[in-house]
């Protein structure tokens, strides 16, 4: 299945590695506030790199590190040592679980095979069609019980923000030459193929 990259799909594939357990999930699941929440602190994520606290006061103690290359990769991050519960964390991190989010077809493949390549799978597990959300639980999250409580949820409103986010920068044409939408656009359907304006 190949989702159409110029409409906004109304369902995101959130599979989990281990197991290979894929659920549906409709936008409806989440909250326009909380995307009104995580868009921005995704975006600056993003843009810093850097382990920031999640953007929820009573999990602040709590991080998550965004890398924008082929789709987007989180890893979320719960606090190592002394930290005060709802206070944000400047000392070590465990790494909880690790979210690759293909937005488009043309993501998929390459995403898919290095979230495989790094984190490892269910044998013979395959890519659900875009947009989908890959998970990959640590060890590690073994150590934070209440963690288990919101992450699941927490990862698929991750995966709508970014969507959504990405739906807003790119528009249906490019916004100088007018350029279709399609599967030739570049750098994740960002740079219009024919002008290579980046929108
Ligand atoms: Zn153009």
């Amino acid at each position: 299945m190949v989702a159409s990259s110029g409409i906004m799909s109304s369902y995101l594939n959130c599979i989990t590695l281990s197991t290979g357990h894929c659920r549906r999930t409709p936008r409806s699941e989440v909250h326009d506030e909380t995307l009104a929440l995580l868009v921005p602190w995704l975006n600056r994520a993003v843009e810093t790199g850097n382990v920031e606290p999640l953007p929820v006061p009573a999990l602040s103690h709590f991080g998550a590190r965004a890398i924008k290359d082929i789709g987007l990769v989180v890893t979320i991050y719960g606090p190592l040592g002394p930290h005060m519960t709802g206070h944000p964390h400047s000392g070590k991190w465990l790494p909880l679980s690790t979210l690759g989010i293909a937005q488009r077809s043309r993501e998929s493949a390459d995403l898919w095979v290095s979230m495989l390549a790094h984190f490892g799978g269910k044998p013979g597990i395959t890519a659900p069609g875009a947009p989908w959300a890959a998970v990959a639980i640590h060890a590690t999250l073994g150590g934070y019980p209440d963690a288990l409580q919101w992450l699941t949820d927490f990862e698929r409103c991750l995966a709508w923000a970014w969507i959504s986010r990405h739906r807003a920068a790119a528009p249906n044409r490019c916004r100088r030459c007018g350029y279709p939408d399609g599967d030739d656009w570049l750098d994740g359907g960002e740079t219009c193929p024919h002008c290579r304006l980046v929108q």
